[in-house]
């Protein structure tokens, strides 16, 4: 095979082949010409095809991982350091959402452009699918060099992007893990970049974060949490305890807030904090979430027919059921399974929930109030609710939330803060609960702030279903807190 001149100038790739004959017993050569030129590029085509993403033309994750391990195979000689890089554009759904795939598309070129011009010619950029890009830094000598080329890196897209006609800001978040420090393997440190790139994203993009240990400990707490849940409700392990709330004009126990629990196997108790976030993130929340309303529903019930004082039974709920699942079917069915009245059944939402996909919740909400059940806004004052959506809102109660209650005492700023909202409470017609109290100061700022309920360790810890009723029989149904 070669390359021939034509008489014109241009180039083509040939293929020659000759053999010798014998013509009249005189030796003779037949040569063959071939012209390749169209095949070979074809060949080169495909070539290309199977090692680059065909959108930016960067490598693609085959060539990217060859690149970097014969880097690393040379670092490993030179003894220097390898870092890899996690990119992951922030809030790219909504720019394809809304300016369609084709301004996507030319957006992520644009990208892969300017990272192209940030980046030496001897570091691999590569696109991963979707808007994520990775970057290996070849021969590293120190780490604040790798800080130096990440904050380069965002500071690259920080000008604004301009396509279509459109401004567009395209920010990204960024992980880091270093070679060898962070892992011997390229699987391992894609990994940890990756969970590092996840830790910028919470500590609010635009910004990149180095692997550390302690984030793999973390990570595989939350998937050994996540793979345990998945058995927990079939083997029973979850269990309601139940704080009581006291209505101050009477100091009568007039409800409880039903929380959960979840029971190990090993006898380990452990708080929801600690496991909703992972059962909200895979969706484990909606079953789980219905079994706590059926045995709210049904513990409510049981304590009627026990004879317990008339108690509402307050129900958490997390906006994931909200998102997912029916969650009106499944109040309906709690409802419906125990025989508990409506109106003695409250859910607590937060305010949070009420902001994200604002209408379609809200609608939930409607019909959720329509089936004659009571609505509480849990936590009040940490999220950013606005007056006018509160408005619409059909909630009855409002609980301000501990961290106002907390400081009430020493601070000023607490009380103003209570006090507003007790005011803007009865300004809606709203009743006022005020959760986490703990000292008797504390209650009796709130009794002056017009607060109508209250719930904390004053007065309970959230117990066993029956320890409650022991204490209310203890109480002789004169359950009362001030006697
Ligand atoms: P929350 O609904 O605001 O519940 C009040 C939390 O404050 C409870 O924590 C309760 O034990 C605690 N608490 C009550 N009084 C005091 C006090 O005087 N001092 C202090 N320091 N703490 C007090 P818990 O049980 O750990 O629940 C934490 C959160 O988990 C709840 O906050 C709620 O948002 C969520 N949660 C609990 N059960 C469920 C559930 O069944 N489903 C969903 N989606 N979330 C739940
Ligand atoms: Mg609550
Ligand atoms: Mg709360």
């Amino acid at each position: 095979e070669a390359e021939w001149e034509c008489k014109s100038g241009e180039h083509r790739q040939v293929s020659l082949s000759a053999e010798l004959i014998e013509l009249d017993e005189e030796p003779h050569v037949v040569a063959f010409v071939q012209d390749i030129t169209e095949r070979k590029e074809n060949a080169a085509r495909i070539e290309f095809l199977a090692h680059h993403d065909p959108l930016t033309r960067l490598p693609n994750r085959v060539l990217f991982r060859d690149r970097f391990d014969l880097a690393r195979a040379w670092v490993e000689r030179t003894g220097g350091k390898l870092a890899l890089m996690y990119l992951d554009l922030d809030h790219f759904k909504n720019i394809n959402d809304t300016l369609g795939h084709p301004v996507g598309d030319l957006l992520l070129q644009e990208v892969a452009q300017r990272l192209s011009a940030t980046l030496r010619e001897t570091d691999t950029i590569s696109r991963q699918g979707g808007d994520e890009f990775l970057i290996a830094l070849t021969d590293v000598q120190d780490v604040e060099a790798v800080g130096r080329i990440a904050a380069k890196v965002i500071e690259a897209l920080a000008r604004p992007i301009h396509i279509e006609g459109h401004e567009l800001a395209a920010t990204l978040s960024m992980g880091v893990a270093l070679w060898p420090d962070d892992g011997g393997d390229f699987d391992t440190l894609l990994q940890r970049a990756d969970t590092a790139m996840y830790r910028a994203k919470d500590a609010g993009r635009n910004t990149y974060v180095f692997y550390t240990g302690e984030m793999n400990t973390q990570a595989l707490e939350n998937l050994k949490i996540r793979s345990a849940l998945h058995w927990a409700l079939d083997q029973q392990e979850f269990v309601l305890h139940y704080q009581p709330q006291i209505d101050l004009a009477s100091g009568a126990v007039i409800g409880t807030e039903a929380l959960l629990r979840w029971q190990r196997s090993d006898g380990e108790l452990v708080p929801p904090g600690r496991f909703i976030p992972a059962a909200e993130d895979s969706g484990q929340i909606v079953p789980i979430g219905e079994w706590v309303l059926r045995e709210a529903c049904a513990q409510a019930v049981r304590w009627q027919e026990a004879g317990l004082p008339e108690l509402t039974m307050a129900v958490n709920l997390s906006a994931v059921q909200f998102k997912r699942g029916d969650l009106v079917a499944s109040v309906t069915q709690a409802l419906e399974e125990s025989g508990l009245e409506p109106g003695r059944l409250e859910l607590e939402l937060t305010e949070s929930l009420l902001i994200a996909d604002a209408e379609h919740n809200l609608e939930t909400v409607r019909r959720l109030k329509a089936l004659g059940l009571c609505l509480s806004i849990d936590d009040f004052g940490t999220g950013y609710s606005s007056l006018a959506y509160l408005r619409k809102l059909p909630a009855a109660e409002l609980k301000i939330d501990r961290a106002f209650v907390l400081d009430l005492e020493e601070s000023e700023d607490a009380r103003s803060i209570a006090q507003s909202i007790v005011n803007m409470a009865n300004a809606l017609n709203l009743r006022v609960v005020a959760e986490g109290v703990e000292t008797t100061g504390q209650r009796d700022i709130l009794v002056a702030m017009g607060c109508n309920e209250l719930q904390g360790f004053l007065f309970s810890l959230p117990m066993p279903a029956y320890e409650l009723e022991r204490l209310a029989h203890a109480a002789r149904r004169v359950w009362n807190y001030r006697s």
